[in-house]
């Protein structure tokens, strides 16, 4: 330690707690300055900047992590087995009536063996000079509590550095709404994660359900970005020449859309629109070119049954095409081949055995079936896990794929797969 620390050691922190800090938040490195905590966060888009919280908070954090607090890991927040406690941080969505007519709300409050900071509605910040509000129910047994309110240290917003205003200690007003569980005392991990995580699902349903109160959880994100490797696309802008309906061009235009990057499932729902808006169209073309193929074939006579039966037969099964079949036929009809084994090359891993989408078939390039049909069952299989519930008995085997999950966060590849096939079927289907 510097001399310099050692003389304001309130405000320092040991490399030993520095690196624990760092630890914790899955950084490289962590510097003091000025009362802040200072960092690179992890590449969050393109542009990697300083960001920091002031010590206070990061030596409340040092505080939890040594009493065995552990950042939780699906979604933003803090875990405190000691205590029984689990703060997650929350996103208010669209307008927040509470705000408004907090006055006029009822809360199912008990007294309780916590401490809270305040009785709701609303609480008073003398750190943020602010009133904000707070929502609370207790348990009939009193043993429980769920509270939304200002964040704890714990739940400290990391601020970009620009925002500090180091003379006024400005960026120390940003707070944000967390919901805290508070259980009546130390509890086992596992079963603390399990409880808070339903207690909070069952109230932010309800607090939405029965008051319109919308508020989520927010999602922890991986911070390096999953991108798949791509061909370079044409740099020769042409004269347009591809028939596009209204219908299609909107569909086509969403996932690309700024404000829907990270909901990778819709992205991936709106490519599979544009093919599944194509199917009967090349169904029907396939089956009239299957029968006028067996009309014109020279063994085909039509005084003869059995000559006709071929037809029905053949159109029979083709009315009974289920929809994974007509895909099956339209990538079969509509993409080559050549194309989609070059797209699979370059992101062997993510398609392959290993790859990080559970429950969809692996394409492997040396399997006796065609990259067609491999393809089409793994496009299908993937829609049905984003579009069927758990409780439907026919995907009971496949557990549902949630918009913004951990596990979407990686679908980019398979997204980018099922914009090639809307693309060649578009182009295929003026
Ligand atoms: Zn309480």
């Amino acid at each position: 330690m510097s001399e310099q620390e050692s003389n304001s050691s309130e405000i320092s922190l040991t490399e030993e707690e520095k690196s624990l800090i760092a630890q914790a938040f899955s950084l490289n490195r962590v510097e003091i300055h000025d009362g802040f905590l200072v960092f690179v966060a992890p590449d969050i888009g393109s542009r990697r900047r300083e960001n920091g919280i002031p010590v206070e908070a990061a030596r409340a954090i040092l505080e939890a992590i040594n009493r065995g607090a552990e950042r939780l890991e699906d979604y933003e927040g803090w875990i405190d087995p000691s205590s029984g406690f689990v703060e997650f941080e929350v996103k208010q969505q669209g307008l927040n009536w509470f705000v408004k007519y907090s006055a006029e709300y009822e809360f199912e409050v008990r007294p309780c063996s916590h401490t809270h900071r305040a009785d709701p509605p609303v609480e008073m910040s003398q750190e943020l000079n602010h009133i904000s509000p707070m929502i609370r129910v207790t348990s009939k047994d009193s043993s429980t509590c769920i509270e939304i309110s200002r964040n704890t240290p714990l739940c400290t917003p990391i601020t970009p550095i620009e925002h500090f205003d180091r003379k006024t200690g400005q960026a120390r007003r940003s707070g944000q709404d967390t919901l805290k569980v508070f259980l009546p005392g130390p509890t086992r991990k596992e079963d603390l994660k399990k409880d808070a995580q339903q207690l909070a699902d069952t109230f932010l349903f309800e607090l939405n359900a029965r008051h319109r109160l919308p508020y989520k959880l927010r999602q922890r994100m991986p911070h390096l970005p999953y991108l798949p490797n791509l061909p370079k696309p044409s740099r020769s802008i042409r004269y347009p020449k591809t028939a596009v309906s209204e219908n299609i061009a909107t569909l086509f235009s969403i996932p690309s859309d700024f404000d829907m990057r990270g909901n990778r499932t819709l992205a991936y729902l709106s490519y599979y629109q544009i093919i599944e808006s194509f199917l009967p169209a090349i169904h029907q073309r396939a089956t009239v070119a299957a029968v006028r193929r067996m009309i014109r074939s020279l063994d085909f006579d039509e005084t003869k049954d059995s000559s006709i039966m071929k037809i029905l037969n053949s159109v029979g099964r083709a009315h009974g095409a289920s929809d994974g079949d007509q895909l099956k036929r339209a990538v079969e009809e509509c993409v080559s081949g050549e194309k989609l084994h070059e797209f699979f090359s370059l992101n062997s891993i993510h398609f392959g055995k290993t790859g990080p989408i559970s429950g969809v078939p692996a394409i492997n390039a040396r399997s006796g079936e065609s990259i067609q049909s491999q393809t089409a069952k793994r496009v299908y299989a993937l829609r049905n896990r984003i579009v069927h519930a758990k409780d439907d008995v026919r995907f009971a085997e496949s557990k549902v794929l949630l918009p913004l999950s951990h596990e979407a966060s990686k679908l980019q590849p398979d997204v980018e797969l099922v914009r090639l096939l809307a693309i060649d079927v578009i182009v295929d289907n003026p």
